[in-house]
């Protein structure tokens, strides 16, 4: 066995999940929403599942449904690409990421990766043989310095993996951080495979500013989707990459041997939700913030210290104030005797990192999260 994989933990999140079934916590741990999206979607899928054909549809992924990608990137960030030849759907973002990993980068190349980074990655990109440089963000701030990417990127970086919303910490990386990353590779040999899942979901007026249009950077990058965060249609496994032709051929490429295709009748519900419904994501963006709010201010009230959480469905929050654990140990016992499941933080580090923040998940109804603090409550403060 490939001792990467035989040796590893189940992943914090079905780990968390399962100790929450267990305890009969209130799940703020793992990433997904508890309301389904759009009504028409389903209806669409469900058509088209009766229907049928329900055979393998083309490779790439049904044309109704990259037309409707292609347009999405044009209406709202102004961006070109061709459904034909530069876009590839695959089963989820999850693999779009794997197979960009396996089509860009060469084994025994190097890849930077931003950490504290989604748990996928890392173990990912080592599977792929490659080498990995870590840039890690400092809390509380967690910005994208000059310094770091110079320390981080050298004339073998062949990808940097930028994930923006960021997933666990909520940023979202302003214009001045993303220009330098552009300036950073500008004069390099690297790509950057920029994982935009959380695209919609920016709060406070923040506009999302897609990699692909910082100047030059269109032809250096590219840029993935998800059908499952936009629509929350999570278990879907519906998501894309974009970005230009010769790097989008190698992506295929990879994409026909691990899932060939990703399932035709969620590909069409998606293809009418990217047209028809996306007043869905912008309405969840609205709600999302308002439970960020209800959630930091509670947390804040109980003695976390609630960092700002400028985008996705999450906010950390330090636990320095209520606990000598560390970050895991205080989510364990957190979920055993307060009731309330979260993740903490250093899972998202490959090794040091922080060990005082806890990642909450507000994309719940607001009576779950008012639960939850409720419990919390009553374990803190009695
Ligand atoms: N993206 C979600 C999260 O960060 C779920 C990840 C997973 O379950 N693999 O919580």
């Amino acid at each position: 066995m490939n001792p990467l994989f035989s040796r590893m933990p189940t992943n914090i999140f079905t780990a968390m999940s399962a100790l929450a079934v267990e305890h009969k916590a209130v799940n703020l741990g793992q990433g997904f929403p508890d309301q389904d999206g759009p009504v028409s979607m389903r209806a669409v899928a469900a058509k088209a599942l009766m229907e049928g054909p329900n055979q393998y549809p083309l490779m790439r992924g049904v044309l109704p449904l990259r037309q409707a990608i292609a347009d999405h990137a044009r209406s709202f960030y102004g961006l070109e690409y061709d459904p034909a030849s530069e876009i590839v759907v695959a089963a989820g973002a999850t693999e779009a990421v794997a197979d960009t990993l396996i089509a860009l980068v060469a084994p025994g190349e190097e890849i930077v990766l931003i950490e504290p980074a989604f748990d996928i990655y890392r173990p990912l990109a080592q599977a792929a043989g490659l080498v990995v440089n870590t840039i890690t963000l400092s809390p509380p701030d967690w910005r994208l310095t000059a310094e770091a990417l110079k320390a981080a990127i050298t004339p073998r970086t062949k990808a940097v993996l930028l994930n923006n919303p960021v997933n666990p910490i909520g940023r979202v990386f302003s214009q001045e951080e993303l220009t330098l990353l552009a300036d950073a590779v500008r004069n390099t040999d690297a790509v950057v495979i920029s994982d935009e899942v959380y695209e919609h979901f920016s709060f406070d007026g923040r506009k999302h500013v897609p990699f692909a249009s910082l100047p030059g950077m269109r032809e250096r990058s590219v840029r993935i989707g998800s059908a499952g965060k936009i629509f929350s249609f999570t278990g879907w496994r519906v998501g894309w990459v974009m970005g230009p032709k010769d790097m989008i051929t190698a992506i295929a490429n990879v994409h026909q041997f691990v899932t060939f295709a990703a399932p035709p009748a969620q590909q069409l519900g998606v293809a009418h939700g990217l047209t028809g419904e996306m007043d869905f994501p912008l309405e969840l963006n609205k709600a999302l913030q308002q439970k960020r709010d209800l959630l930091a201010q509670g947390l804040t009230a109980l003695g976390f210290g609630v960092l700002p959480a400028e985008g996705t469905y999450f906010l950390t929050a330090s636990i320095d104030g209520i606990s000598n654990e560390n970050d895991r140990a205080f989510c364990e016992r957190m979920a055993r005797e307060g009731g309330v499941a979260a993740i903490p933080l250093s899972a998202f580090y490959a090794e040091g990192g922080p060990q005082i923040y806890v990642r909450f998940a507000f994309c719940k109804q607001r009576a779950v999260i008012e639960e939850a603090l409720a419990r919390l409550k009553v374990w803190l403060c009695g």
